[in-house]
């Protein structure tokens, strides 16, 4: 029996998806920055006011391949740690659903941007999963409207221009101030509110371990810095944990 196991945070961005074949769409060589007109899809004022661009975007949902990623390693041994009794809780910002798919229990995961993987109507607030309205785009709607009240769908992430979900914000910062651990894994650390949850847990007091390719502005203060890739050294560094735990 874990009887003092630590509270282990784990915020994830684009990094630890990658090798799932989900392209880091922010990054450095992100699909946003390579095309800045991709960037309007994902824009609320443009995707609200503009058929095209909506008809655009289902086409690359469409296309996208999303639903059809798995989890790889790095989802697994965050599942597999929290399955041998650990406290875990991802704090993510991605919205590709795969540490649900790998096990997690969903009320264990803070999506900060939303998923892909349900519909919101920006109407009456009625969700449904993606996969109901992509089966309607390939059945011929260009723009599939919510059934209930004729509004438009999106999907239910977080886009640019519109505001982070204030419920699921505070209970990543409550989780940030609780944990004795916190991992910062496939993020950049360079866009809010990632780069505040990274400081936040090291002025918390947390032990902060940044695992990413690139260097991020939390290097400095952070307790360990890996940067082998993340399919290897997130299993490593969390059976380390997870030993120290059953020590
Ligand atoms: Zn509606």
């Amino acid at each position: 029996m874990i009887t003092s196991a630590p509270l282990v945070a784990v915020l994830t961005g684009a990094g630890i998806s990658t090798d799932s074949g989900i392209p880091d769409y922010r990054g450095p060589h992100g699909v946003w920055r390579e095309d800045p007109d991709a960037e309007k899809l994902v824009t609320y004022e443009y995707y609200m006011n503009d058929p095209e661009i909506r008809r655009r975007a289902w086409q690359v949902r469409r296309r996208g391949g999303l639903l059809g990623a798995e989890p790889n390693g790095a989802h697994r041994a965050i599942a597999d740690l929290s399955r041998s009794g650990v406290p875990v809780r991802v704090l993510t910002q991605n919205v590709d659903g795969l540490h649900q798919r790998a096990g997690l229990p969903a009320r264990k995961v803070l999506e900060l941007h939303g998923s892909a993987l349900e519909t919101v109507c920006t109407g009456c607030g009625d969700r449904g999963p993606m996969d109901a309205a992509l089966a309607r785009v390939e059945a011929g709607e260009a723009d599939p409207r919510c059934l209930p009240c004729g509004g438009v769908l999106k999907p239910a992430t977080v886009m640019f221009g519109q505001h982070l979900d204030p419920v699921v914000l505070a209970d990543a910062v409550a989780v940030t101030k609780a944990c004795q651990v916190f991992f910062a894994v496939g993020s950049t650390l360079q866009v809010h509110p990632a780069a505040g949850l990274a400081g936040l847990a090291a002025g918390a007091g947390a032990r902060l371990v940044v695992v990413n390719a690139e260097p991020t502005p939390y290097d400095d203060v952070a307790d360990e810095v890996v940067r082998e890739p993340i399919g290897t050294a997130l299993p490593r560094l969390l059976s380390q944990v997870r030993e120290a735990a059953e020590g």
